[in-house]
């Protein structure tokens, strides 16, 4: 897909805003596993907790192509910010959206795109991952209020988040039309954080178990109609795709941006610069005379990587393109998703290899890349159930 002018411009000054404030930090968040508050702080002055969101709900009213050109810059350089952003976007202020009463958007979703609040999305539970439907946590509505009992897992901004967006059953009979959805606020009586999980990648961002315990809100914290809430998290879902996916070829872009920078800074500049655990790295490689990037085995390598992230950048830019058109994209989305983030895993790997013995060292972040990869292929549906969503999207085509 050919971008215009103006996802061009976004493009140039995402790669130039990225560079700057948020790369500094990356290699620290990721070794102290703290959360990003200054990247944080970073985004939200630029505004991009709103970059799809209309002006009038705080954002900066650019399309979807622009949110996933956002996600992607900020993953190339740190995945843990990326996805903090990318949690917050797609799946709470994407519920509240699409759900939202006039009052619910003006209290909880302008806050979160003006970036002065931030959202998290429970859905996952101990019991219930890929099969979403099986969760067990419910609720009850007693004295004009609803009462919440259950534990979420695996929630990325857990434990900062300012509003938490959580399903719950309502109506255990009606099955998936049972599910509903709602608001909780972070300090409200009965929900606590029950452990924050040490991760392989993403380690900046926040994962969390959450617990309710007879937690207690008022009715008008419901989102949307009683019984929709399931389909209210499909939908969101669809949308967390794109930036799971968008999250993924940043990633792979980087990687392969690391592999050019090094091997050409090598050619170019043989041994000046290296520290001597680097030059001994560098002479074992090979690499600092510049042979590898003279070899076509190794052009070859490199062509492989820069076509793969290609197709998987225009499968993810058409999936946000069919979204900004209002038209179905929940195949295209799972097809981009499960495409990217093969894809990334597949590219981090061949940089590893490409970059081997180097690849370990502090000066290239290639480790940070392939622990953060994995975890996109996890993330908003592993790819077996991207491929569930897509066989069946396939089959009602054609029935
Ligand atoms: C870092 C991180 C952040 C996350 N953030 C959030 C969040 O903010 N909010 C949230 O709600 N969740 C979040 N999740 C949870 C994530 O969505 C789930 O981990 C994911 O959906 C998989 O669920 P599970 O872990 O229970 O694995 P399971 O569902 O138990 O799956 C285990 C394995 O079995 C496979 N499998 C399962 N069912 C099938 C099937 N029918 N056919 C073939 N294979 C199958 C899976 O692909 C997987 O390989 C996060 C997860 C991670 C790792």
């Amino acid at each position: 897909m050919i971008l215009n002018k103006e996802q061009l411009a976004f493009k140039k000054k995402l790669r130039e805003f990225a560079e700057k404030q948020i790369l500094p930090h990356a290699a620290e968040i990721d070794r102290t596993t703290e959360f990003p508050w200054n990247n944080i702080k970073a985004l939200a002055k630029e505004g991009l907790f709103g970059v799809s969101q209309p002006k009038e709900n705080g954002g900066l009213g650019l399309d979807n192509v622009c949110y996933s050109i956002a996600i992607e810059e900020v993953s190339r350089v740190c995945a843990s910010t990326g996805v903090t952003l990318a949690a917050h976007s797609s799946l709470p202020c994407g519920l509240l959206s699409l759900a939202g009463t006039a009052d619910q958007k003006k209290k909880y979703l302008i806050p979160m795109v003006k970036g002065e609040k931030l959202g998290g999305f429970g859905l996952t539970e101990p019991g219930s991952g890929s099969d979403a439907a099986a969760m067990s946590t419910h609720a009850e509505k007693k004295n004009g209020n609803w009462v919440i009992t259950g534990t979420k897992m695996f929630t990325t901004n857990g434990s900062t988040a300012d509003f938490m967006l959580i399903s719950a059953v309502t109506s255990p009979e009606k099955k998936t039309h049972g599910i509903s959805a709602f608001i909780i606020e972070k300090d409200t009586p009965g929900f606590t954080v029950s452990q924050k999980l040490e991760k392989m990648g993403w380690r900046g961002s926040d994962t969390c178990e959450l617990v309710f315990e007879n937690c207690t809100i008022p009715e008008e914290n419901l989102l949307g109609k009683e019984g929709d809430g399931f389909k209210y998290f499909l939908n969101a879902l669809d949308s967390g795709r794109i930036g799971v996916g968008a999250m993924a070829i940043g990633l792979a872009q980087g990687a392969l941006d690391e592999c050019l920078k090094w091997l050409l800074k090598e050619k170019r500049e043989p041994i000046e610069g290296a520290d001597e655990e680097l030059k001994e790295a560098l002479l074992y490689a090979d690499l600092w005379n510049g042979k590898r990037i003279d070899q076509q085995a190794f052009q070859f390598i490199l062509a492989d990587m820069e076509t793969e992230i290609t197709v998987a950048r225009n499968m993810i830019y058409t999936a946000a393109a069919l979204k900004d058109q209002g038209v179905p994209f929940k195949k295209e989305a799972a097809i981009g998703k499960l495409f990217a983030t093969e894809m990334g895993m597949r590219v981090c790997t061949k940089a590893i290899d490409l970059l081997a013995p180097l690849s370990g060292t502090e000066e290239i972040p290639l480790s940070r890349f392939f622990r953060d990869i994995k975890a996109c292929e996890i993330g908003e549906g592993t790819s077996q159930v991207q491929r569930i969503v897509i066989a069946r999207e396939l089959l009602k085509e054609n029935e």
